[in-house]
């Protein structure tokens, strides 16, 4: 709803604020980040990571799921759905808005969360007017980096997904051995509960999640200073020029470093594979099961 949108409550000086408070330990997140894609810190990697001070119109995509969670929103679940927006620029993700409609249906509070890799995460909530709550907006704290806590003892809740590769998923999440798995509907309500911290780790490994369904999710797990990367441990890449706006070479987040290595470490030590040869396996799997359900 347009006319309802609350122009002043994104402003300058709040983001520059933020920008300041989150510029130092961001130098460190993005040089941690560059470990994860293979060591290399070049020039040209931190243009990659940094909101470019000046871009050309045409470089810039908004990727937008006005209604995602549809098949939550069509069953009535209505806590599923969220709307996104993501700004891409030179095919990387660099600012993002998740609303959430229905985050609190009791009370019919809505939830909206923005920001940038840069400035950090920002959220305001939104309260039916009789009950007279401020408007607020307030500012997200990056991910804990845990870095005290010892990896054997680490106690992990993974976010999964109500998908049909759960018998192959359940595989890897004996291995990792987490505390809990989630069953989580709508891949922006997936992105909420990571930043809303009820989950530690996400991983898909088959194609389904679509750009819109990434752009404004990875901006934002990355304004945590979160881990977002493909199964092989590279940076999306949102190229507005293939044919297919697919994800297909799979989606891990992890809220720190730590849960990631974790995770791939648990991996190894028990399955004795990596994680990209397991999402080789799942995707296979899948493409099986398309095949077989085609020739029906
Ligand atoms: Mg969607």
């Amino acid at each position: 709803m347009p006319d309802e949108i609350d122009r002043d409550h994104i402003s300058q000086k709040m983001l520059l604020r933020n920008y300041e408070r989150h510029k130092s330990n961001y130098r460190e997140y993005l040089t941690e980040i560059q470990e994860v894609h293979d060591k290399k810190t070049t020039e040209a990697a931190w243009n990659f990571f940094e909101f470019p001070d000046e871009f050309y119109e045409e470089d810039m995509v908004i990727w937008i799921d006005p209604l995602d969670g549809t098949r939550g929103f069509v069953e009535g679940h209505l806590n599923h759905v969220t709307s996104m927006i993501g700004l891409a620029i030179d095919k990387r993700p660099r600012a993002g808005i998740i609303h959430k409609p229905f985050y609190d249906q009791p009370i019919h509070m809505q939830r909206t969360y923005f920001g940038t890799p840069e400035c950090g995460v920002f959220v305001k909530d939104r309260f039916p007017q009789t009950l007279k709550r401020l408007r607020r907006v307030s500012v997200m704290t990056p991910f804990d980096s845990d870095a005290g806590v010892d990896p054997d003892d680490y106690k992990l809740w993974i976010c999964g997904a109500m998908n049909m590769n759960q018998n192959k998923m359940d595989e890897l999440f004996n291995a990792v051995d987490p505390v809990s798995v989630g069953r989580v509907a709508g891949a922006g309500n997936k992105i909420v509960q990571m930043l809303d911290q009820k989950y530690d780790y996400y991983c898909n490994f088959v194609p389904g999640f679509k750009y819109w369904d990434m752009c404004a999710s990875e901006a934002l797990i990355e304004a945590k200073m979160g881990i977002c990367v493909d199964a092989a441990g590279k940076p999306l890449v949102y190229d507005e020029e293939r044919k297919d706006y697919t994800v297909k070479e799979g989606i891990i987040i992890a809220k720190n470093m730590k849960v990631y290595n974790l995770v791939r470490d648990r991996c190894e030590n028990v399955l004795g594979k990596s994680l990209h040869e397991f999402y080789t396996e799942v995707n296979e799997l899948q493409s099986k099961r398309l095949a077989a359900e085609k020739k029906l």
